[in-house]
């Protein structure tokens, strides 16, 4: 008779959440409260339910798989079910400030939270003491800790950091980066399950969910994520570096990975993807730079992430407001609704958004954040519509993505200036502009670009704020250039919430 048994999470589902030696149950429960009580893209509620049911298969006879209203229920009905006390009970560490307090009032064994590089406690030791916690600084740390791109004590290649190597505008004379199409998964019978359940439920009314449904585009089982993996590293990962910071209007995936979802549902073990990044980097198939900045974003970035999340604590989203951005998030927004939007840059990555629930991270940053962040959107309605509309988000990566490096929203403790960018950058750094009907060197008029415009208001209106910050200085001296600013800030106040 098994004395104990381990309940996972939906976004704690690979083998490495379980211990090798443990061959005891597995508790998985779909909550259907979850579902109902916010407005999900339809693609994300199809992933997370795939995934959780694909996992309850792969365990077999292991899973004690239970469809209940609340968690709470569900885990009662597992112990009816096994004859178990709560204290039997082993979870991991959930990934939220709200999920932790619940195990906690459920008396179950609560045991180290798994699914990234560093432990909880390496990163408050890394942290403590500290005046400013800088990615560049955790990022070799870990590298120095792990030995991940490391001849002995040096970085390989005697660089730490190849950003420079990185920033690439996209190729001008080409409509893709021209790699071979990625991995995509099959559906199978779960999925079509899935599918019929969700219609139904939003034919009773019970759900609403927003965005295209299938299909499904990224990966639910263990299997799925690790060819997912091997695909990005055999075809995507030499191209990853220089592209990663260009957008291409015809190309959406580029040479991004899509695997922030099965890392985050925890199908894959970021350490396996360093390894074989890694690996790919010392047998010659691909160059330093891609490869870096691939265990940069994964190593570095993404654990830094999940980690301020616990560090900044449970009221940093909630109480973050520094630049005082009351603007209600208009409802074409959050319809994605981007045929209403003339601009080509904006509108395309809507309708990305809408058509897959996923866009890479320099339309999520430089679009949408820096939209967002210019028209003065509320951070926690903002924050809101990020986690429901993106396959991979969780309240965990939203608090330093969106509060702190997107929206600006905590005065500077995770970002050292605003994120905010004129047309001249996009144009830069995408192909939108030359069919956009604004022109991103115009600020006022008809033909104004809509970010040039917004960008200049926003500092006018910010400027009090941010005048003390010297990484704005220069920005705040070239407004003062400007002979037209109450133009350009009349023109955005008349342009309101409406769609550009
Ligand atoms: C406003 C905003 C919202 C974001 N929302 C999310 C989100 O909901 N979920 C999410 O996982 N990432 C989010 N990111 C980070 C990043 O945009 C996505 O991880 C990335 O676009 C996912 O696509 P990919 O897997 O192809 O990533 P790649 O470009 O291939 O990068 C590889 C991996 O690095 C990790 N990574 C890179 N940057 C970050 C970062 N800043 N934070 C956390 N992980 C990172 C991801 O796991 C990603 O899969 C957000 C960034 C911004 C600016
Ligand atoms: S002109 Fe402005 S609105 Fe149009 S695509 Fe360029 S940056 Fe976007």
């Amino acid at each position: 008779m098994t004395s104990e048994a381990i309940w996972i999470f939906a976004d704690q589902l690979g083998d490495h959440f379980l211990d090798p030696n443990f061959d005891g149950p597995v508790i998985l429960i779909e909550s259907h409260a979850a579902l109902r009580r916010r407005t999900y893209h339809r693609a994300k509620a199809h992933l997370i339910l795939s995934a959780l049911r694909h996992r309850a298969r792969d365990l077999g006879e292991r899973a004690v798989f239970v469809t209940a209203d609340t968690y709470r229920a569900g885990l009662k009905q597992a112990l009816d079910t096994l004859g178990m006390k709560p204290e039997q009970v082993i979870v991991r560490a959930p990934t939220s400030h709200p999920a932790r307090r619940l195990v906690a009032d459920l008396g179950v064994q609560v045991s180290p939270s798994r699914g990234f590089i560093a432990t909880e406690g390496e990163f408050t030791d890394w942290a403590s003491g500290r005046k400013r916690l800088v990615l560049e600084d955790f990022y070799r740390m870990m590298r120095r800790t792990t030995g991940v791109l490391m001849d002995g004590a040096e970085p390989v290649g005697d660089r730490w950091n190849l950003d420079t190597d990185n920033r690439q505008p996209p190729p001008r004379r080409q409509s893709t980066l021209g790699l071979p199409e990625p991995w995509w998964p099959v559906e199978d019978e779960i999925d079509e399950q899935v599918r019929r359940d969700l219609d139904r439920w939003q034919m009773e009314g019970t759900i609403v969910t927003l965005g295209a449904d299938g299909p499904r585009r990224f990966a639910a089982t263990v299997d799925e994520a690790n060819a997912a993996l091997v695909d990005f590293v055999t075809h995507r990962l030499a191209e990853f570096g220089p592209y990663e910071d260009a957008v291409m209007a015809s190309d959406w995936v580029m040479a991004h990975s899509l695997l922030s979802a099965p890392l985050n549902l925890g199908l894959l073990d970021p350490r396996d993807a360093i390894d074989q990044v890694e690996q790919a980097y010392r047998s010659g198939s691909v160059p330093l730079a891609s490869a870096e900045g691939f265990i940069r974003q994964v190593m570095g970035w993404r654990d830094y992430v999940w980690h301020l999340y616990w560090h900044l604590g449970p009221d940093y989203v909630a109480s973050s407001n520094a630049l005082d951005a009351q603007t209600q998030v208009p409802d074409w927004w959050q319809q994605l609704d981007a045929d209403q939007v003339s601009a080509a840059c904006l509108s395309a990555t809507l309708a990305d958004v809408r058509d897959r629930g996923w866009a890479h991270h320099i339309p999520r940053l430089m679009i949408l954040g820096n939209w967002a962040l210019q028209q003065g959107f509320d951070p926690q309605e903002t924050t809101d519509w990020f986690t429901r509309v993106f396959v991979d988000a969780y309240p965990w990566v939203m608090a330093a993505n969106v509060i702190g490096m997107a929206l600006y929203a905590d005065g500077g403790v995770m970002a050292t200036k605003p994120y905010a960018a004129g047309g001249a950058y996009i144009k830069r750094m995408t192909n939108y502009c030359g069919a956009c009907v604004y022109k991103p060197t115009q600020r006022v008029g008809e033909g104004a670009c809509p970010f040039t415009s917004g960008y200049w208001a926003f500092l006018h209106g910010n400027r009090d704020l941010l005048a003390s910050n010297h990484r704005v200085a220069q920005p705040l001296r070239n407004l003062d250039r400007l002979g037209d600013i109450d133009e350009v800030a009349l023109q955005v106040q008349q342009r309101g919430s409406s769609p550009p």
